[in-house]
């Protein structure tokens, strides 16, 4: 008889290592080229439309029609001459992802196909997509759903496919996307930043926000892949021993790329290149398998686009060199999960990063008071916060040990921790002195330059600072980094706009600009400190101390998503006009949905795992031992039999415990699910997936694990993690 596993090992060791891409030319020479960039756009369409096309672009207003319609035409000539035949609106629907529907380039005319691609096939459609989850928002009678052009990030080609980036909006106007909520919060934060801006440096027109996100992955050979029913339909294993060896020994991270891997990020960075993607980074993490790629930051919507991108091209490459990668923030259990750290700062249309210590002593109050603000909001809303990073997925690396805790707290690091210290305990007169000439002291040591090198990391911190920066450590790396990044820059803006009342309200009464902004920042620092922590974030001391404080600390899942819908951020989310309360209500509907039936596809996975594969491997032992048992009997005599056959014994009695214990636990699972799926709303339902399925999960793991102990080698059927974890 052949077992599945040996048949995939076998493959997995005939993979030959492609050869390196023939690519001869520098990236700069094919960078961008799958790009309908600004620079191309100038060759194909007239300089008129496009000084007023990037105008609106860059004042965030809207494209009028006939605009689009000349753009189109631009377009369309592009991308045909590029080989394209098809285009589709490239959206990011609630789901995770991406979607897109494709149209060929043509329509018929008298009988006859005509090329075409009008300014509303550019600006508008309608994509009937009624399948995607909406929360209740779209009722199927009036189930309308329009993606429309996103103008401010440019198409592309993907293969013979114009893609179009899009937001996706009910009829009635509610967003049901991720871009569409992170474009209104970027505008908020950009307005609201500028406003700030002004009492400090008038000649600020424009304030923009910047994403460099560093994606985490796994590779698994794809012969082993396909022999494992869990990865293939949850992305992560259910179960499985851990390998004796795995990332103690650190010998992994940043290590010598493997051949076969480096082959694969060769090509991944070639395509991702000509799509325009700046990646830069690419190196060994810390688990067996595991890896990283990261870009040069770029403006958040654009830089979540080409995130969303690059793990469809990571899909695409990685299946042409006979791996799969895997997303998943947990694919296996005992070594590290993977994150998508959100690196973000604001940046002046004057070149002035707001996050970075400044030259002189107005750029550093200046920086001290954006520094500030975002703790304040980070402080106000923790809770959302972390409800903007929590799935089904990275629900098992949040609080894991080497992943984010499940509370957020901010890491500012000794030097910065200082300047706030000082800060808090000077007197305006101290802070700031002005002279004759009008020009201001900040009467602190003066900001450390050594801080740029930021080497002051830490991390067991979801949130850091890092020197001119803050790095948004707990996002997961499966997730729209949309979701975090709407959320962070929302509260940031709300925070801003508090701030702002508060100063023009004290000036209006005739104090002084530098008072009046020292007072409110000194009162920021003491009341923000309960965010502050640059401790150990997986210390038990910290949980009790967090609780203390008053922090979130919550780490169920379904209970984190309630926080979308607390007063104070439904209010925050109203203040800065990036989602409506119906909004708000649908999203964690899909939430919660979306909870239910990733637990309920890995409930049913699991049981076909323990019941087709487990069980019976387990059994075939057994059987074979008690055959075993049965021959010595007659060999040898009564007394010799007993001692002969002691260890048989007891193996065949712990298969009998464990199996006994799954078969059970796999019945209490079913019932429970069953309980599950019965429950009235959505809500309620991922609570009790969350509360009686997982556990069960956990408990028939165990078991199966312990079997795997057991059980002869050459009966195990699916592919183990020394296995999984070390060929490439
Ligand atoms: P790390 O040590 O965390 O790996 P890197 O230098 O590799 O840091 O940078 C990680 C990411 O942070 C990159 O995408 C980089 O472009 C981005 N980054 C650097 N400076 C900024 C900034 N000011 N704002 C936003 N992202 C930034
Ligand atoms: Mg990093």
């Amino acid at each position: 008889m052949s077992n599945i596993r040996f048949e995939a090992l076998k493959n997995a060791f005939s993979h030959e290592i492609p050869n390196p891409n023939e690519v001869n030319e520098r990236a700069k020479d094919y960078f961008a080229q799958d790009v309908f960039t600004r620079e191309k756009m100038k060759e194909y369409i007239s300089e008129e439309v496009l000084e007023q096309l990037f105008d609106d672009v860059d004042n965030g207003r809207t494209i009028h029609r006939d605009i689009a319609s000349v753009v189109a035409i631009g377009i369309r000539k592009w991308a045909i001459e590029h080989g394209a035949t098809h285009f589709t609106h490239w959206f990011q629907p609630l789901t995770g992802g991406t979607a897109e529907k494709h149209d060929a380039f043509f329509t018929l005319k008298d009988g006859a196909l005509l090329e075409e691609f009008s300014g509303d096939s550019l600006y508008q459609q309608e994509p009937d997509a009624s399948s995607f989850p909406n929360g209740g928002i779209r009722n199927t009678f009036e189930a309308r759903g329009y993606s429309a052009w996103d103008p401010s990030s440019p198409v592309f080609l993907k293969g013979d496919t114009l893609c179009i980036p899009t937001v996706f909006v009910a009829y009635t106007g509610e967003a049901l996307d991720y871009k569409t909520p992170l474009i209104r919060s970027t505008a908020s934060l950009c307005h609201a930043a500028r406003e700030v801006c002004a009492y400090f440096d008038k000649q600020v027109k424009h304030v923009h926000v910047n994403l460099g996100w560093e994606q985490e992955y796994f590779l698994v050979d794809e012969a082993l892949y396909n022999a494992r029913p869990d990865l293939m339909l949850t992305g992560r294993t259910l179960m499985g021993h851990d390998s004796a060896k795995n990332q103690q020994l650190e010998d992994h991270y940043f290590g010598a790329i493997p051949a076969r891997v480096l082959a694969f990020m060769q090509e991944l960075e070639y395509e991702a290149l000509k799509a325009g993607i700046p990646v830069r980074t690419r190196h060994n993490e810390v688990a067996p398998n595991q890896f990283e790629m990261a870009p040069i930051f770029e403006e958040v919507n654009l830089a979540n686009d080409h995130n969303l991108l690059v793990m469809s091209i990571m899909d695409r490459v990685a299946a042409k060199h006979h791996f799969r990668v895997l997303l998943h923030e947990k694919p296996y259990a005992g070594v590290n999960g993977s994150g998508k750290h959100c690196n973000w700062s604001m940046q002046t249309n004057t070149g002035i990063n707001l996050l970075a210590p400044g030259k002189n002593p107005y750029q550093n109050l200046q920086f001290v008071t954006f520094l500030v603000n975002v703790l304040m909001a980070v402080q106000r809303h923790n809770g959302l916060l972390k409800a903007s990073i929590v799935s089904a997925t990275n629900e098992h690396r949040l609080g894991a040990n080497e992943a984010p805790p499940a509370i957020i707290s901010v890491f500012l690091g000794k030097q910065i921790s200082e300047v706030l210290d000082k800060l808090e305990h000077a007197s305006a007169e101290e802070a700031i002195i002005i002279n004759a000439k009008k020009e201001m002291k900040l009467g602190v040591a003066n900001i450390p330059e050594i801080l740029l090198d930021n080497t002051d990391r830490n991390r067991t911190s979801p949130f850091a600072f890092t020197g001119n920066r803050f790095e948004f450590r707990a996002v997961g790396s499966s997730a729209n980094c949309g979701a975090a990044m709407l959320a962070l820059n929302a509260a940031v803006a709300e925070q801003l706009m508090l701030f702002k009342a508060e100063v023009d309200a004290r000036i209006e009464k005739g104090e002084a600009k530098e008072r009046v902004l020292f007072e409110i920042i000194k009162r920021y620092i003491v009341e923000c400190k309960t965010i502050r922590f640059d401790g150990n974030g997986y210390s038990d001391e910290w949980k009790k101390e967090a609780e203390k404080r008053g922090l979130d600390c919550e780490t169920s899942v379904p209970l984190i998503i309630d926080r979308y819908l607390s007063p104070e951020t439904i209010k925050m989310f109203g203040t800065t006009a990036v989602l409506s309360e119906a909004e708000l209500h649908s999203r964690t509907e899909v939430k919660w949905e979306t909870y239910s039936k990733k637990l309920q596809i890995e409930s049913r996975v699991m049981g076909d795992l323990v019941v087709n594969h487990v069980l019976p491997a387990a059994k075939r032992y057994q059987t074979m031992l008690l055959q075993n048992v049965l021959a010595v009997k007659q060999v040898f005599s009564a007394d010799e039999t007993e001692s002969l056959n002691e260890m048989d014994y007891s193996i065949i009695k712990q298969i009998e415990n464990h199996s006994g214990a799954i078969h059970k636990a796999v019945e209490r699972m079913t019932e429970a699910r069953h309980k599950a799926n019965r429950m009235p709303d959505e809500r309620s339902k991922a609570v009790a997936y969350h509360d009686t399925v997982l556990p069960l999960m956990a408990e028939i793991r165990s078991h199966a694990d312990a079997l795997e102990m057991i059980v002869d080698d050459e009966l195990w059927t699916l592919p183990k993690y020394r296995e999984l974890l070390f060929i490439h």
